[in-house]
């Protein structure tokens, strides 16, 4: 019998348009690696760090349509949107409508330490609150196109992830989830599902993580599956790993997000 995959898609891929990826890494990295990954539909979703940001990641559209007729392969743009409580968006409701979806980062972390030194993080209490009433703003955020979240819940970049995880309690996830699905908000299914920044199982899987996502799907979310790739290296691989984290999740086609199905 032939098993549909369910992860012939990533929307979640950087490219030189971000800063923090190689000079290097062009959409056209990607494409050469699709076939052996399954994946049918890519969607480019660089960083906006500041008012310049959309476009800047805006020029990946000539980049993309100069590559239409070279390959099979469905393009997507998307953008991946800082969202800090109280800081900027660098993202309007107008500026939105050029893309096709936004993917929006309420757990960078980094930038909260690096960048917003006023976040007091000094301890995975103090992460783990601020993370999460940053997702409970960012849930009501209404940019006027599909809109999903890089990573939700995952303290990219925390030195006390697992810790950070193991504190949220699971009426808290249901509550998180309940109006990420209410507000039609997707989950992303991502590479820290097996990033060595939490406890792996003997599948190179985090339990956490699978759990956290298996809540969404009962709160009623909808997925998509993001590698969160900055170079090709971390592209290779990902995607069979994120597939079988859905399939533990009892992740299914119907739950996936309209744009990818
Ligand atoms: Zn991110
Ligand atoms: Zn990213």
């Amino acid at each position: 019998m032939i098993v549909d995959k369910l992860c012939k898609s990533d929307l979640h891929l950087h490219t030189n348009l971000s800063c923090c990826a190689p000079k290097t890494t062009a959409v056209e990295s990607y494409l050469s690696l699709c076939e052996a990954e399954g994946v049918e539909l890519l969607g480019v979703s660089n960083h906006l760090y500041d008012w310049g940001g959309v476009d800047r990641t805006l020029q990946i559209k000539h980049e993309i349509d100069k590559l239409r007729n070279q390959t099979d392969i469905q393009f997507l743009v998307g953008c991946e949107a800082e969202i800090f409580y109280g800081k900027e968006l660098y993202l309007t409701c107008e500026m939105a409508h050029n893309f096709d979806y936004v993917l929006l980062a309420p757990s960078h972390i980094f930038n909260f330490r690096d960048r917003y030194r006023d976040f007091d993080l000094s301890t995975p209490d103090k992460a783990r609150k601020i993370m999460i009433e940053n997702f409970k703003v960012a849930c009501k955020l209404d940019f006027g196109i599909p809109t999903g979240f890089a990573h939700p819940l995952y303290p990219i970049c925390a030195p006390w992830q697992q810790e950070v995880l193991d504190g949220i309690s699971d009426e808290t996830l249901r509550e998180c989830y309940t109006l990420a699905a209410e507000n039609n908000k997707s989950i992303e299914i991502h590479a820290c599902v097996y990033r060595n920044t939490v406890e792996l199982d003997d599948e190179g899987l985090s339990p956490i993580y699978i759990k956290m996502l298996r809540v969404a799907k009962e709160c009623g979310c909808k997925f998509h599956f993001g590698s969160d790739a900055h170079e090709p290296s971390m592209f290779i691989g990902s995607h069979a790993k994120l597939e079988r984290a859905a399939e533990r999740a009892g992740i299914t086609r119907d739950d996936l997000w309209e744009i990818v199905k």
